[in-house]
């Protein structure tokens, strides 16, 4: 899989405004923010898309949505609630081909998103 900008978030090679990180994850602020709150949660594997998650990543994707969670409760968004999505290929308006949650928070948002 080529590198993409988010391996080189994960070796340091770009800075972010980093929120989380454990072992298994790394959680920045998006650079071009779609709500008050919005972080991209991504694994440390570089996965390209929903659609190459293998059966032994199972661990590691749930792991993205428990740090959402944790994410929330830390930074107070946990009752008033917020969304978590992951885009998948050129329809779902994915950009960068390593998977990411995004986690957006801080104001009520629309649905249907379009
Ligand atoms: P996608 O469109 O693939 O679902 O989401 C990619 C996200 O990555 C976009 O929301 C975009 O703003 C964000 N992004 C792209 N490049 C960078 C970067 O260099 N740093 C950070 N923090 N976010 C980025």
């Amino acid at each position: 899989m080529s590198e993409t900008i988010f391996s080189k978030i994960i070796s340091r090679e770009i800075p972010a405004d980093i929120v989380y990180e454990d072992e298994l994850a790394l959680a920045f602020k998006d650079i071009n923010p779609q709500a008050p709150f919005h972080c991209l949660i991504i694994p440390k594997k570089a996965i390209a898309t929903v659609n190459d998650i293998r059966k032994e990543d199972r661990e590691i994707v749930g792991h993205l949505y428990y740090v959402a969670g944790e994410i929330a409760r830390e930074h107070g968004f946990a009752n008033e609630g917020y969304r978590v999505v992951m885009n998948c290929n050129e329809f779902g308006g994915q950009t960068v081909y390593h998977i990411h949650v995004h986690m957006l928070a801080g104001k009520p948002l629309g649905w249907p998103p379009y």
